[in-house]
């Protein structure tokens, strides 16, 4: 024989019955079969609500019961052929009488016990095994309805009651031995005591009354057919890359379930276990597919990690106190205060030392748990030797599952390397003395982080996803997020790198998409975006939770780059081409390289200096290496450089001015560019990245702008300073001439000290050949002492400037 249990997905409406009933046309032409069904998808949870809402005297309660009601005769009407529709709807009208009756009894007497809880919440199961029975007998004449109250015996714990095995199972063998019907359904979950007062076997039980039968039949498997195809490596809802666990031992597939795997009810194994019945978990909706199976033996010794499950909602209770210290028998008048009030533990910690004793409970009994474990201990609590409990909620367990990981080293190494690197703080560790588990304790707003982090450190080809933010997409933004989706598919080949664009902003705007913005429309979707402000950026940002989450400046705006230090604390790291934190105070900039390194986020920014340009990621190689830096010698302005190669006797400065802003090449304000500020700006980062503290005002800036120009209050004004001042300007280069020498804008910093200004430079020096828009570094260091280290190369414009930040993303998902 063979036990077929349907969950309530399976058995949710007409549709889904028809193809329940569907398999087991098929599966009777081979076997004998007892179906254990569920009650109809929800039907449990709304019985509750109809049962609290009328004791709290709420009329609503009549609104739940008509909505239980017209699912069960929707059911019938659609599934129940005329000829017998009449006789079925009474039957059911009857029951849903009954239920109607006790709801008004508990509207006038107010009290909900939970032996009345078992009698409403039966009518789910007994409904829903007798409209399916008579579904069935449509097309299957032996099909018969058997109520599993007469077989299951159970203690009078309602609401979670404990079987009587011995005469449970010679119920169930009597019954199924003389039984001649091929096909027999039974309602699962419902079951009585000796008074024969209707108990259950607790929420999700129909799996439990499934494997009873099983064991007592000593049937040739037991079948849980649900809505997924399997269990999963991890709960198929919350990863999304989670598959099907192909076969799994019975320990595994309890320790999973223990763990909130809820695709198996975590008694049902014990009973399949004993008598060594297989366990087959199928798909409704999907009967091809393999499924999982559980049996005893275990494969694939080389796969040490099974699964990955996790239960919400969890408390932490800590019992400590000097008092503790030495004095047998603490703990266990703590779990006896927790089992005598039916408190179930679900977690031990290794916390637990002499002086502390540290457990996880539901946080549903938390209130319950402080009140009688203070009350167990009141005496102790009053002379202080111990501490009233301390109870932490809103928590959460994840555990690693597997037979072989003892016998595999550094799982859980690699466990909590994947949950620091995404900052999931982990409040209490345990491990199952089989060593068959690990499972860490941790906030429940971390769970998808974590089971994804998980999940993808043990079952994914390591493929890394990186969760972009990107705020500025004008020119050089928009440039890379071009790149980006050029390069995806190279990326995840070649460095198995997933780069996923999950949020754009521009000053006004912003969208976000989890899976990713599709790269090749993003404009117009961030038109119709929402309303964006740096707050609500940040607040959605954070909210995502998402692990390797990068937040990128590709703006020049003072108020983003206040905004870093949010994202950093949250573990987001930052990329940034914006110049203005690098520059801006020394303590703020050392704050922020602080933060990074606390918090364990990146903050990278070579495109501060040099754009594209490899200079930034050079220096710190030199120092990390051990070296130091005594000079540096640069010109690291594209726009300037550009000015001065082009300015001569035929073309006024003012001309050339005008002409490198219409190219691009400067600020849209150019003051910023020719008075200097953009290269002081770029030599003191540098010089911080070399470890020297400077600010700003330490740098010497030796303007070469004739005085009428450095008052122009506009940036009108401030060109026809440039036409007035032209002699001033043609002096510059005159001089420049007559001496060989060509003019460049330097930087430099020798021991300690900075400066910027205009120099002339001869024809023997590495700058006298610099071209175009084109930057030069020149590092001097206690290695490179005759010949500096140089860097060259095209230092401004959007296309290198965005693969720079390009290149900050690789290294940063390389790391
Ligand atoms: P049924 O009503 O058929 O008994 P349940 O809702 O009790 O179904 O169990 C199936 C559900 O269990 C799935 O839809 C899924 O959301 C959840 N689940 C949690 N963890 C896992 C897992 N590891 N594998 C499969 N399903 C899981
Ligand atoms: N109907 C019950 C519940 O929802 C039992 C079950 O479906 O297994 O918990
Ligand atoms: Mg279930």
């Amino acid at each position: 024989m063979k036990v077929l249990k349907f969950g309530g997905t399976s058995v949710a409406n007409a549709e889904n019955i028809s193809k329940v009933i569907k398999i087991l046309e098929n599966e009777s032409k081979k076997h004998n079969i007892a179906v254990v069904v569920s009650a109809l998808g929800g039907t449990t949870d709304l019985l509750i609500e109809a049962g609290n809402l009328a004791t709290n005297k709420d009329e609503k309660y009549i609104d739940v019961f008509q909505q239980i009601a017209n699912r069960h005769i929707l059911a019938v009407e659609e599934l129940i052929k005329d000829s017998k529709k009449q006789s079925v709807l009474k039957q059911v009208n009857a029951q849903l009488e009954e239920l109607k009756q006790i709801l008004q009894g508990l509207y006038l007497i107010n009290e909900f016990s939970n032996k009345t809880v078992d009698k409403i919440v039966s009518f789910g199961e007994l409904l829903s095994s007798y409209i399916i029975s008579e579904a069935l007998q449509q097309t299957l004449k032996s099909a018969t309805l058997k109520d599993s109250r007469e077989l299951i015996i159970t203690d009078s714990t309602f609401t979670n009651a404990v079987v009587k095995t011995k005469e449970t199972s010679a119920n169930i063998s009597t019954f199924f031995n003389n039984n001649k019907d091929k096909v027999v359904v039974l309602p699962g979950f419902v079951s009585r005591n000796k008074n024969n007062d209707t108990t259950t076997l607790g929420r999700g039980g129909s799996d439990y009354t499934a494997a009873l039968i099983a064991s007592a039949t000593k049937a040739e498997v037991l079948e849980i057919w649900t809505d997924v195809s399997g269990m999963y490596t991890a709960n198929p809802k919350l990863v999304k890359q989670a598959s099907p666990i192909r076969e799994i031992s019975y320990e595994e597939a309890m320790e999973l379930s223990h763990f909130g795997a809820k695709v198996l009810y975590p008694p049902t194994v014990q009973p399949a276990l004993q008598k060594n019945i297989p366990i087959l978990i199928k798909n409704t909706f999907a009967p091809a597919e393999d499924g999982t199976l559980i049996t005893k033996k275990n494969k694939n010794k080389s796969q040490p990690v099974k699964g990955i499950s996790h239960i919400e909602n969890i408390a932490l209770l800590t019992l400590e106190g000097n008092g503790m210290v030495g004095i047998p028998g603490f703990s266990k008048r703590l779990f006896s205060a927790l089992s005598t009030n039916h408190i179930n533990v679900v977690l031990i910690t290794q916390a637990s030392s002499e002086h502390s004793i540290c457990v996880g409970i539901y946080s549903a009994d938390a209130k319950k748990a402080k009140h009688v474990v203070d009350e167990e201990f009141v005496y102790e609590i009053s002379k202080k030797k111990i501490k009233p409990l301390m109870v932490e909620e809103s928590l959460a367990i994840v555990a690693v599952v597997g037979d072989n990981m003892k016998s595999h080293q550094g799982i859980s190494g690699r466990m909590f390397r994947a949950l620091g690197k995404n900052n999931v703080n982990v409040r209490a560790i345990a491990q199952g003395a089989s060593e068959r588990n690990i499972s860490a304790v941790i906030s429940n707003k971390d769970i998808k982080k974590a089971l994804t982090a998980l999940h993808n450190r043990f079952f994914e080809k390591q493929v890394k996803i990186l969760n972009l933010f990107i705020v500025g997409v004008g020119n050089v933004g928009a440039i890379l997020l071009d790149q980006i989706k050029k390069q995806q598919d190279h990326l995840s080949t070649n460095l198995l790198l997933n780069i996923r664009v999950v949020g754009i902003s521009n000053s006004k705007k912003m969208i976000f998409d989890e899976e990713g913005i599709d790269l090749n429309s993003w404009q117009a979707q961030l038109q119709k975006g929402k309303k964006r402000t740096h707050q609500s950026f940040f607040n959605t940002v954070k909210k995502f939770n998402l692990s390797n989450s990068i937040f990128l400046d590709v703006t020049a705006n003072e108020d983003i780059a206040n905004t870093y230090k949010d994202y950093l604390k949250e573990s987001i790291s930052v990329i940034a081409c914006n110049k203005i934190a690098c520059s801006s105070k020394y303590s703020d900039y050392q704050k922020l390289k602080d933060l990074s390194r606390r918090y364990n986020a990146s903050f990278l920014f070579e495109t501060n200096v040099g754009a594209g340009l490899p200079i930034i990621n050079t220096l710190n190689n030199l120092i990390n290496s051990g070296d130091r830096i005594t000079s540096i010698q640069a010109v690291l302005s594209g726009s300037l450089n550009f000015i001065f190669n082009n300015f001569n006797d035929e073309h006024s400065f003012h001309d050339i001015v005008k002409q490198a802003q219409e190219e691009g090449y400067t600020e849209p304000d150019p003051r910023i560019d020719l008075s200097g500020i953009d290269v002081a700006r770029k030599i003191l980062i540098l010089a911080r990245e070399a470890g020297y503290k400077l600010d700003l005002k330490d740098i010497k800036n030796k303007t070469f702008l004739p005085k009428a120009s450095l008052k122009a209050k506009t940036v009108d004004d401030f060109y026809n300073t440039l036409k007035t001042e032209a002699l001033h300007f043609s002096e510059l280069y005159k001089s420049a001439k007559t001496n060989n020498c060509q003019l460049k804008y330097v930087a430099e910093f020798n021991n300690g000290k900075a400066s910027v200004r205009l120099k002339e430079i001869d024809k023997e020096h590495p700058f006298y050949n610099l071209e175009g828009k084109d930057n030069i570094v020149l590092f001097f260091t206690e290695r490179y002492t005759e010949q500096p280290l140089i860097i060259k190369g095209a230092g401004a414009g959007a296309e290198v400037t965005a693969s720079g930040l390009f290149g900050d993303i690789i290294t940063l998902g390389r790391n």
